[in-house]
C-alpha cells in the first residue's frame, strides 16, 4: 500500500520505518525545513529499545547513549535516599533489551538516517487530512494533494489532524514547567552523583541523567507554576531554576549553577481519546496520547505505537485497511491512556508537601522498592513487550 505519515518526530520516524518495514511505500510529510530535534535528553526504556532493535536500528542509538546502572529516588533537602531500582544488565535479562538515556538529536538522526531521504518531504506543511472509499488524502499548505491508501498523522500535542478529526480539545496546561539544560561532565564530577536520580520535593522534582556517552548531564528541573509557555526556544532569566530550587540539598544546587542555557518548557497534556482511528486515517504517538514526562515514556510509547501499527499492516490491503487500523487501536489504546494516567499521578506523588502524606509515599515507594527489582512502570514495559511478541 501507499502510505502517508505526517510529522517526522519521533512517532512519525518510527512508523515511517515500522510501515515499510512491513511492506509499504511510505512519504513522511514535515513541515520543518530540517530535520531538527531540539531539546535535551530522553530515557528509552526497554519498551523502545526492543523495537528499534526490530528496526534495525539499537546499535547505532546504543552507540550515542548512556547504559545506567541504577535510579536513586531522594528526598529534597537532605538528599536521603528513598529507595533504588536497578536500570542495568538486570533490566536487559527481564526484558530483552536494554535501559537507554540518550539525546534527542542524536535518537532522531539514527531514526531519519534509516528512511531513504527520496520518500521524505521536508519544509512541507500539512493543512488538511481527507479520505472517500478508496484513498485517504493529504492537502499541503501549498495547495498540492497527496493520495494514498492510508495516513497516520505523527503531528504532536498540537495535531491539527486530531482537531480535524475527532474536534477541537485543546492541549491541557499540567501546571507544571520545567528547566532544561544540559551540564558537560567535567563540571560536575566533584558533585557525587548517583548514577540516576530523582530528587522529590514540595511542589518541584528534580532529575537527572547523562547522554551521549556520559560526555553529558541532562537535567530536568520541574516545578508548579501557572504560566503556559511551551517552547524549545523559551530561555529562563538568569539564576531563575537556582531561585526555584532555593534551599534544595546542595548537590541539586550545585548541578543547577553549572547549567548554561536553561530552557524552560510548559508541560501540556491531551485528554485520552476513545479512538484515534477514522477509516483509513489514524493518530499515533503524542496526536494521540500526549503525557506528561513524569514516568518518561511518551516517546516510548509512540515507538511502540510504530511497532504494533507495522504488525497490524503486515499483509494487509487498501481494502482491509479500516480494519488493520482498529486492530491497531484497539491494541495500543488502553496501555497509552493507562500510561497517560500513570504520568499525571505520579507527578501529584513526586511533588507532595512536606508532612504525613510525603513520609507515607516515601514508606511505599521503599516497601515497593524492597520486593521488586524494577520501577513500577516496568509492568508495563512488560505488557508492552509481550503484546509485540504476540505478532513480532
Ligand atoms: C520535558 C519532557 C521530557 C520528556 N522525557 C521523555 C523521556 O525521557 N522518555 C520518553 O519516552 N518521552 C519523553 N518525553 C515525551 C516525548 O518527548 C514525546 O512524547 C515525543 O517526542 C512525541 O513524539 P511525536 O513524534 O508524537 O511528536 P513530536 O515530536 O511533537 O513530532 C511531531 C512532528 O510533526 C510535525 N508537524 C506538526 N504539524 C505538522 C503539519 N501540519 N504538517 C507537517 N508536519 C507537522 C512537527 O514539526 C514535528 O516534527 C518528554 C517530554 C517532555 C516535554
Amino acid at each position: 500500500m501507499r502510505a502517508i505519515v505526517v510529522g517526522a518526530g519521533v512517532g512519525g520516524l518510527a512508523a515511517a520505518l515500522s510501515l515499510r518495514r512491513a511492506g509499504h511505500d511510505v512519504t513522511l510529510v514535515e513541515q520543518t525545513p530540517h530535520f531538527t530535534e531540539t531539546g535535551a535528553g530522553i530515557q528509552l526504556a526497554p519498551n523502545a529499545t526492543r523495537v528499534l532493535r526490530r528496526l534495525g536500528l539499537l546499535k547505532a542509538v546504543d552507540a550515542h547513549a548512556a547504559r545506567p546502572a541504577e535510579l536513586s529516588f531522594r528526598t529534597w533537602s537532605d538528599g536521603a535516599e528513598i529507595c533504588r531500582y536497578a536500570l542495568g544488565r538486570a533490566v536487559e535479562e527481564e526484558f530483552g533489551a536494554p535501559y537507554l538515556q540518550v539525546h534527542r538529536a542524536d535518537l532522531q538522526q539514527a531514526l531519519a538516517a534509516a528512511v531513504p531521504s527520496g520518500s521524505v518531504r521536508l519544509n512541507t506543511v500539512v493543512a488538511g487530512v481527507d479520505q472517500d472509499e478508496e484513498s485517504a488524502y493529504v492537502t499541503t499548505a501549498s495547495g498540492e494533494r497527496l493520495a494514498a491508501d492510508l495516513v497516520v498523522t505523527a503531528d504532536g500535542i498540537r495535531s491539527a489532524a486530531r482537531r480535524q478529526l475527532f474536534g477541537a480539545d485543546e492541549a491541557v496546561f499540567s501546571k507544571t514547567a520545567a528547566y532544561r539544560a544540559l551540564v558537560p561532565a567535567h563540571e560536575v564530577a566533584d558533585l557525587d552523583l548517583p548514577d540516576t536520580g530523582v530528587w522529590l520535593g514540595p511542589d518541584r522534582h528534580f532529575v537527572h541523567y547523562w547522554v551521549r556517552r556520559r560526555e553529558l548531564l541532562n537535567v530536568v528541573a520541574v516545578f508548579g507554576t501557572e504560566t503556559a509557555q511551551e517552547s524549545w526556544t523559551a530561555q529562563a532569566e538568569p539564576g531563575e531554576q537556582l531561585r526555584a530550587f532555593d534551599g534544595w540539598d546542595p548537590r541539586v544546587l550545585g548541578v543547577l549553577q553549572r547549567t548554561g542555557q536553561v530552557f524552560r518548557w510548559g508541560i501540556h497534556t491531551r485528554a485520552p481519546l476513545a479512538r484515534w482511528n477514522v477509516g483509513r486515517v489514524t493518530l499515533l504517538g503524542d496526536s494521540a496520547h500526549a503525557m506528561a514526562p513524569f514516568q518518561a515514556q511518551g516517546a516510548a510509547q509512540a515507538i511502540v505505537d510504530a511497532a504494533v501499527l507495522g504488525d497490524c499492516l503486515t499483509g494487509a490491503t487498501s481494502a482491509d485497511v479500516g480494519g488493520a487500523l482498529d486492530r491497531y487501536v484497539r491494541r495500543r489504546l488502553a496501555g497509552a491512556t493507562n500510561m497517560q494516567a500513570r504520568s499525571a499521578q505520579a507527578g501529584e506523588e513526586f511533588h507532595l508537601p512536606d508532612g504525613p502524606e510525603a513520609e507515607a509515599r516515601n514508606a511505599r515507594m521503599a516497601a515497593h522498592a524492597a520486593g521488586h527489582r524494577f520501577l513500577p512502570q516496568a509492568a508495563a514495559w512488560a505488557v508492552d513487550a509481550l503484546d509485540e511478541r504476540a505478532t513480532g
